[in-house]
């Protein structure tokens, strides 16, 4: 049997890029939508809504040439006897093709004051049931969307899928195999296949997530730490009142929740949720303070090193009054260091160590590990929660979450965890303005104003641009010409010394204007940055928007988010209107049609592939009581195989889920 995925190169070398490797793979890269071609019941038109008529051409089409367009006209008339005008632009080809009084199917968007179809795809003659509905995949460019159709086709055949669900279940919520669920997916009718094909996926994907929060959750409360030393809390006053702050009462209320905690004599396993901006890291620098007291060390977890850094930089500042010894562990530190650092946390020298999943390696040696914080825990997935964890044998965890989400859904998401959230900031209102602007031209007046007023400013472009029109470098050329010496940026081709520099340029107030991607999404904080440009907005999910909106405005001053999007798009204006995290999340997911993947990560909530957490809500439940379920009955054969399998995945995760 042959192997490999295509005789092409082209076709190999651009799959790679997407990460596709094996038929396994092509496999599992599902469609992110369809195309609905099913013909059109032409008495239920709607001005503006997508048609797929079948008509014969009945008169000769006639063509003009623009300075920037061409345009072909033609009429066709239906079996209904309803006559159609057909207009395409830039499709010159089909002056030759079409022919009066053949049948064809044309496909488009209707303007009805005029039964006038502005054309998107032509098709000669009938289209057969296949061709109806035809699913497309997020592809590299290079490789074209019927040769990965194709591609699949080939795929199935080659592959076998184990079924690892307990039987039982799989009758209870009449399950499809995995092979064939995959199998609707991909070649679906319609969309009633597809809904078909995704629960069974939504459904394993959901009992898996709840099966290992629940082991991980009966692992960690097994555990008992009868060794640790009780607080007073009164003791963690000395931190909160030497801070150049005042706490706010829910902040203050959230450090006594958690301090009780940590005084049990169970281990804490408890989340701490609150909108960007509401204040978490020093309530979370509290917990390490009161750590710190009964002599343990503590870790602190960060998805990026600019993060890690920036904390560690927090840290240095307000435990200054104090004689801690921090330490900051990342990837791209010298082995020499890295090596002095593990040594002194192995012999108990340091206090707190900071980093990313630096913190996990295998030769990383605590002396005596009894807090762990994980910031934006939403990066990481379920199987590395536990990682670290299993770093201190008695260690308590804390875990920091940025989108609040409301109690009921908390608790069926997050049922193996205790939840404390922070509902208000630290200031009275946060005061951002959030507009939608059509050009780029909008922008510039307002990054003058900004850089008059001594304010910095954040301009994002996202990784890959799908117009291909902005991205980071492109605009770094635009911006270093019109505001020499204040700009710098954060891209791809920077080496790891280089972005930080550039970074640090910016947090220093050095540079003013900071073009970078939706890395500094997580966590970034420089008060005196007020203006955020994002360039298509679109290609970011509405959370991510959120978040970055976030940074701005974070020393109380007004501040303003501007999105550059030149066609009216009703998702952006759900951020002008709604400020709350978790209302924007749940709008995202709720505009979502159907066979559109969850895929992006919605912040703050578990990164599900499959699951729409607002719209698939019963099922997630169902899955959620069978995993419990699952959990009591470990003595039938089959549930312990799927456990053990799961377990198994804890045990081995190593990489993060960025
Ligand atoms: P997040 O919850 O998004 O992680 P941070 O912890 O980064 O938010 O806090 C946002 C900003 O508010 C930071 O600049 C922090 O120093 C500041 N801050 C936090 N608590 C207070 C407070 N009680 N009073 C004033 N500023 C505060
Ligand atoms: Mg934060």
């Amino acid at each position: 049997m042959n192997n490999k995925l295509s005789r092409s190169p082209r076709i190999v070398s651009s799959l790679e890029k997407y990460d596709i490797r094996t038929f396994m793979d092509v496999i599992f890269h599902l469609p992110s939508s369809y195309l609905d071609l099913s013909y059109t019941n032409e008495y239920e038109l709607n001005t503006n809504m997508k048609v797929t008529i079948l008509g014969r051409v009945i008169s000769q089409p006639t063509f003009f040439r623009g300075p920037k367009v061409t345009v072909v006209r033609f009429q066709i008339e239906s079996a209904k006897k309803i006559i159609y005008k057909v207009i395409a632009f830039n499709q010159p080809y089909l002056l030759k093709h079409v022919e009066v009084g053949k049948l064809y199917t044309v496909h488009g968007t209707i303007n009805l004051s005029k039964y006038e179809i502005t054309l998107s795809k032509f098709v000669t003659g009938e289209l057969t049931d296949t061709a109806k509905f035809v699913p497309i995949y997020r592809l590299p460019k290079q490789l074209k969307n019927h040769e990965f159709i194709s591609l699949v086709r080939r795929s199935f055949p080659k592959v076998t899928i184990p079924n690892l669900i307990p039987s039982e279940l799989v009758d209870k919520n009449r399950l499809l195999s995995t092979y064939n669920a995959l199998y609707r997916v991909h070649n679906a009718r319609n969309y009633e296949d597809v809904a078909l094909g995704l629960r069974t996926l939504k459904y394993e994907e959901a009992l898996s997530f709840f099966t290992k929060s629940l082991l991980i959750r009966n692992e960690n409360s097994a555990l008992r730490n009868a060794t640790k030393t009780m607080i007073d809390l009164k003791a963690a006053n000395a931190f909160i009142k030497s801070l150049p702050f005042k706490l706010t009462a829910e902040q203050i209320a959230a450090v006594r929740e958690i301090g009780l905690d940590m005084n049990k004599e169970t281990l804490m396993y408890r989340l701490l949720q609150g909108d960007v901006g509401s204040g978490k890291t020093v309530v979370a620098f509290s917990a390490l303070y009161i750590n710190y007291l009964r002599k343990a060390q503590g870790a602190f977890l960060a998805p990026t090193d600019a993060l890690a850094r920036q904390h560690y930089q927090g840290m240095l500042e307000l435990f200054a009054p104090f004689n801690l010894n921090i330490r900051l562990l990342v990837g791209n530190l010298k082995e020499t260091e890295k090596k002095a650092i593990k040594k002194d946390l192995e012999v108990g020298l340091v206090d707190i160590v900071v980093g990313t999943h630096a913190l996990f390696s295998a030769d990383v040696i605590y002396e005596n590990l009894e807090l762990v914080v994980i910031d934006e825990q939403h990066k990481f997935g379920v199987n590395q929660r536990n990682k670290l964890l299993n770093k201190g044998e008695k260690a308590d965890l804390l875990l920091l979450s940025a989108t609040p989400i409301p109690q009921t859904l908390a608790n069926t998401i997050y049922g193996d965890l205790d939840i404390t959230t922070i509902t208000t900031f630290p200031f009275a209102k946060r005061d951002v303005l959030t507009v939608i602007v059509k050009t780029e031209k909008e922008v510039f007046p307002k990054i003058d104003e900004a850089l008059r007023n001594g304010e910095q400013v954040y301009v994002i472009a996202p990784k890959i641009s799908y117009g291909e029109r902005v991205n980071v470098e492109q605009l770094e050329k635009i911006y270093f010409k019109k505001y020499p010496e204040r700009v710098t940026s954060l891209h791809g081709q920077l080496s790891d010394e280089e972005k930080l520099v550039s970074l640090q340029s910016f947090q220093t107030g050095e540079k003013q204007i900071l073009i970078a991607t939706s890395v500094v999404e997580v966590g970034i904080d420089v008060k005196n940055a007020s203006l955020m440009v994002v360039y298509e907005p679109m290609s970011f999910g509405l959370s991510s928007l959120h978040q970055l909106r976030g940074r701005i405005g974070r020393g109380g001053q007004s501040a303003l988010f501007i999105l550059v999007n030149e066609e009216d798009e009703e998702k952006l204006s759900a951020l002008v209107t709604e400020s709350d995290g978790f209302k924007i999340a749940e709008i995202d997911l709720s505009l979502r049609g159907p066979g559109e993947l969850s895929g992006v990560k919605q912040s703050g909530l578990p990164p599900f592939q499959y699951v729409n957490i607002i719209k698939d809500l019963n099922l997630v439940k169902a899955a959620r009581s069978d995993a419990l379920y699952l959990l009591a009955n470990e003595s039938n054969l089959e549930v312990k195989k799927y456990i053990d399998i799961l377990a198994n995945e804890i045990k081995e995760a190593v990489t993060i889920n960025g």
